[in-house]
C-alpha cells in the first residue's frame, strides 16, 4: 500500500494524525471532517495514497464503487434521515479549481437537517 510522507490524509491512515473514525476496513477509511458544513460531514478516503480523481484508472474502479456504495450506509449510521425524504450530498473536490486543499482523494458525505448549503 503506497503513502506519501507528506500528505495529511496518508498520516491520518497510519494513525500519525488523530481522526474521529466513522468506518474502516483494509482498504477505506471514513472519518469527521475537522471543519463541519452541515450536522453530518465526514470524509470517505482510499488508504491508498491517490492524489485525486484524476489519477482515477480502471483499477480504482471496484474500490471507488465499494466507496459510493457504502456512503448512504455510513450517512444513515451518522443520522442522516434516509432517502428520499433525507439523503445526503457526495462531493469530490478535484483540482485547484475544483476546491481541492487535501491532496489525496476523498469523497465528502454531507448531510442532516437542512439549511445548511445552497445550490
Ligand atoms: P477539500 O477542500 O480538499 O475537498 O477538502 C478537504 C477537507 O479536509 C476540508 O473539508 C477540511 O476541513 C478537511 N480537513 C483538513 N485537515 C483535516 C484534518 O487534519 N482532519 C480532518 N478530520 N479533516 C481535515
Ligand atoms: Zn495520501
Amino acid at each position: 500500500m503506497s503513502h506519501d510522507p507528506n500528505c495529511l490524509f496518508c498520516k491520518i491512515v497510519q494513525g500519525a494524525i488523530p481522526a474521529r473514525k466513522v468506518y474502516e476496513d483494509d482498504d477505506i477509511l471514513a472519518f469527521h471532517d475537522i471543519h463541519p458544513w452541515a450536522p453530518v460531514h465526514f470524509l470517505m478516503i482510499p488508504k491508498q495514497h491517490l492524489p485525486s480523481l484524476a489519477q482515477v484508472t480502471e483499477q480504482h474502479a471496484p474500490m471507488l464503487g465499494r466507496m459510493l456504495a457504502l456512503a448512504p450506509k455510513l450517512a444513515l449510521q451518522e443520522g442522516c434521515r434516509p432517502y428520499p425524504d433525507g439523503g445526503h450530498r457526495v462531493i469530490i473536490n478535484t483540482g485547484a479549481e475544483g476546491g481541492q486543499e487535501v491532496h489525496h482523494l476523498h469523497i465528502h458525505v454531507i448531510g442532516g437537517p437542512r439549511p445548511w448549503l445552497k445550490g
